[in-house]
């Protein structure tokens, strides 16, 4: 028996000459490639080609498991560093040569897959000529290279094809899917399941078992299985079909799909080698494309970081919540109480009588019935969830509580009240945060005894499927209960974004620019279609109008009259907005829940843009381009983060993208609101400004701070410096 320790992988040669390669990073909880560890693997890869008392080889891991792709890293940096497409077309060369030496170098490699197999770990096992998977249901396989804007570029376009058919392959590539064992073993991605304990002897059998092996695609007149090329019986399906779902879910802004749907189509026409080389060239268009920076940084790496509560201070140790206290079982309250119990949280859920608490603890209970039917969930673990709620109306349920959250109507006298009840039962060392969307949590905490430990929590609707919560610190609020409240953010499994005060803190006041700059064009007179097209062709989430529809146009008149009773500055008096609001309101027009807003939904029937819409927001005779309305939209809500950043509100570049993305729906092929502006160029962005300000309105115009930053060509990312 003979061992050589390398870094990042030990390869253990047994007496049966079968070499055990175990992959396995120092300082890592996953594997992931780095250039020690590929350059160790051509090592140890080229041991057991050239060893003649070596038979042959098993792949597998020393983590919980094999290899989780690419690091994001290292790649994210590729376009701030101006790397063109040809540069980065060769950045997988020494991989893609290592695995075509393990699939042509004539000896067996087995890839033993002793948990998840992602992007580059099921490519390398793709190039092994078997792969045996755990039998566990968190040893997922896939390649979710699309979902960060890029595609597989370690062969999985090309061996994922040849090996179960391009009908099949496509959808998994398209989407990123990821497979449990079974659906894995069905599909034909592996071809065993085995259980830990049997893995690598199974491995190690299979290797003396079969001396001589080459990949199928290797040997002369292979095909693919159902065939390649436009005249395959399935080309019409699946590249036709393919081309017209991927322009339906946004190919115009997210490339990545019709490169992966080209890179298969020719691909597979062609040998091996010449494949990969095409497999490359798509690789290299996509690495260098801002969408791919953008998607890594903000939706793997940022968010990464601020679910890991990269925001916290440090001092305050650790904290757990064990009980929670909510005010409010109304439809934010009962939310938050479904979370917090889903996450093992004793919950007290208080409303102005029992039955209007039961009310809300009903909203879990339909949540957990519905998972149950649908075998998500088992019936023991959903009636323990359900346990955990207990409805009140006495506040004396609170003593005990490590925290209280507040979601009671936006009125400050209601909360003041709540406030107060609250505080007089609450143990002296717990946390009160508050709910509300627009009041300012510096001004809610006057009421409170200890502003120290007041804090804003804000949830999204519906709590259930939002994940972000807007952490809103007052002037009075202490590091302590910043921490303790990331903290249970963290308990939640949620992704927290840290904010100052500020009226709408930063996700309300964004939202009011999106939403009021569709109102703004309706009264100008462009076509309402036109509008919410726009908002769907840059990939927006939600469209401007019906997004008002369904968080309603009375609410959105209350918000406005409250902003002018209390004498904010004219920014945040929604001025281009409020005609339209108004008269929307005088029509009894205030969205879905009334029967119809600027859409009709009819009982039944599908929702459709209301047409008396003409009659009170004529038609201009000239109508703008469909560029300029989605700028308007897009840059509005970049604009007013930067003005965010400038006054305060935001200290962190990724809380602005993760909270215009997450809470928002802002497209995530632009990274998030401060990722757009950088991505364009400050300088540019301040230049396009000026000409929407000069045409729409002083609302558009960028602040001096912005043009002398423009001018300095100062970014809001530094570059390459992603966390
Ligand atoms: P809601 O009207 O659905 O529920 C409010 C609940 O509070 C009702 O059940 C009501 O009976 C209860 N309540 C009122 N006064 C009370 C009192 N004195 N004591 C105990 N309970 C009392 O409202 P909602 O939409 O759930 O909003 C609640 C809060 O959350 C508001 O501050 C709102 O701004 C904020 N918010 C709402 C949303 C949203 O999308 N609806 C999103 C984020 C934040």
């Amino acid at each position: 028996m003979e061992t050589n320790a390398m870094k990042t992988l030990n390869l253990h040669l047994g007496t049966d000459g079968v070499a055990i390669i175990t992959i396995d990073l120092p300082d890592r909880s996953m594997n992931v490639f780095t250039p020690t560890f590929v350059v160790e693997l051509q090592v140890a890869v080229e041991e057991v080609l050239t060893n003649t008392r070596i038979h042959g080889a098993v792949l597998t891991s020393g983590k919980a498991g094999f290899i989780a792709g690419a690091d994001l890293k290292d790649l994210v940096g590729a376009f701030d560093q101006g790397v063109d497409a040809v540069q980065a077309s060769h950045r997988f060369d020494r991989e893609n040569a290592l695995m075509r030496r393990i699939e042509t170098g004539g000896k067996p490699f087995i890839a033993a897959l002793n948990g998840l197999a992602l992007g580059g770990g099921l490519e390398l096992a793709l190039a092994c000529h078997r792969r045996l998977l755990v039998d566990d249901p968190k040893a997922i396989v896939g390649l979710p290279e699309v979902t960060v804007g890029l595609l597989p570029a370690g062969g999985g376009t090309q061996r994922l094809p040849r090996l179960i058919g391009i009908e099949k392959a496509l959808p998994l590539l398209i989407e990123g899917t990821s497979l449990k064992p079974a659906q894995a073993l069905q599909l034909g991605v592996v071809d065993e399941l085995v259980s830990a304990a049997d893995l690598l002897e199974r491995a190690r059998r299979w290797v003396l078992d079969n001396p001589q092996v080459t990949q199928p695609w290797d040997v002369k007149g292979f095909r693919i299985p159902g065939g390649a090329g436009c005249l395959a019986p399935h080309a019409t399906s699946s590249f036709q079909f393919g081309t017209t779902l991927a322009k339906a879910t946004g190919a115009q802004n997210y490339p990545a799909k019709l490169a992966i749907l080209s890179a298969v189509f020719e691909g597979t026409q062609l040998p091996m080698d010449k494949a990969l080389a095409v497999e490359a060239k798509y690789f290299g268009t996509l690495l260098a494309n801002p969408v791919a920076r953008n998607l890594m940084r903000t939706m793997f790496i940022n968010k990464g970081a601020a679910d890991k509560l990269v925001r916290r201070p440090a001092g305050p140790a650790k904290s757990v919540v064990r009980k929670v206290g909510v005010v409010g079982a109304g439809m934010m309250g009962a939310g938050i109480a479904y979370v917090s119990a889903a996450a093992g949280v004793q919950v007290m859920l208080l409303d102005t009588s029992a039955e209007a608490a039961a009310r809300g603890k009903d909203y879990s209970r339909r949540i957990l019935d519905k998972a149950v039917e649908r075998g998500t969930q088992t019936r023991d673990k959903a009636d323990a969830i359900l346990a955990l709620i207990e409805p009140c109306s006495d506040y004396a349920a609170f003593d005990g509580c490590d925290l209280v959250i507040e979601a009671v109507f936006e009125n400050r006298d209601v909360k003041a009240t709540v406030i107060n009840k609250t505080e007089a039962v609450l143990a002296p060392d717990a946390v009160f945060a508050s709910n509300t969307s627009t009041l300012p949590i510096t001004g809610l905490a006057e009421n409170s005894k200890r502003p120290n430990q007041f804090i804003g929590l804000h949830f999204f609707s519906p709590v259930e499927r939002m994940p972000l919560v807007e952490v809103i610190v007052g002037k009075q609020t202490s590091e302590q209960t910043i921490a303790r409240a990331l903290d249970f953010v963290g308990q939640l499994r949620k992704t927290p974004i840290l904010v100052n005060d500020s009226p709408g803190f930063y996700t309300s006041r964004i939202f009011s620019t999106y939403t009021d700059e569709g109102m703004a064009m309706l009264a100008e007179g462009v076509n309402p279609a036109l509008i919410e097209n726009a908002a769907r062709l840059a990939s927006a989430a939600t469209s401007p109008l019906a997004v008002t529809d369904e968080v309603s146009l009375d609410l959105q008149k209350s918000v406005i009259d409250q902003a002018h009773k209390d004498g904010l500055p004219a920014k945040f008096l929604r001025l281009h907005a409020k005609p339209v609001v108004e008269l929307m309101n005088y029509l009894g027009r205030f969205g879905r829940k009334s029967g119809g807003g600027f859409y009709e939904f009819p009982q039944g029937g599908k929702k459709h843009l209301w047409q008396g819409m003409t009659d009170h927001f004529p038609r201009a005779a000239q109508q703008p381009d469909v560029d300029t309305v989605k700028d308007r939209l897009l840059y509005i809500q970049a604009l007013e983060t930067a003005r965010c950043v400038e006054e305060g509100v935001l200290n962190d570049a990724a809380d602005a993208d993760l909270g215009s993305i997450l809470g928002l729906g802002f497209p995530t092929w632009t990274g998030g609101t401060l990722s757009l502006i950088d991505t364009l160029g400050a300088q540019a962005f301040v230049v396009r400004c000026d000409q929407l300000a000069d045409a729409f309105g002083e609302r558009f115009r960028p602040s001096a701070w912005l043009r002398a930053r423009a001018e300095r060509g100062e970014r809001f990312h530094p570059c390459n410096d992603a966390a």
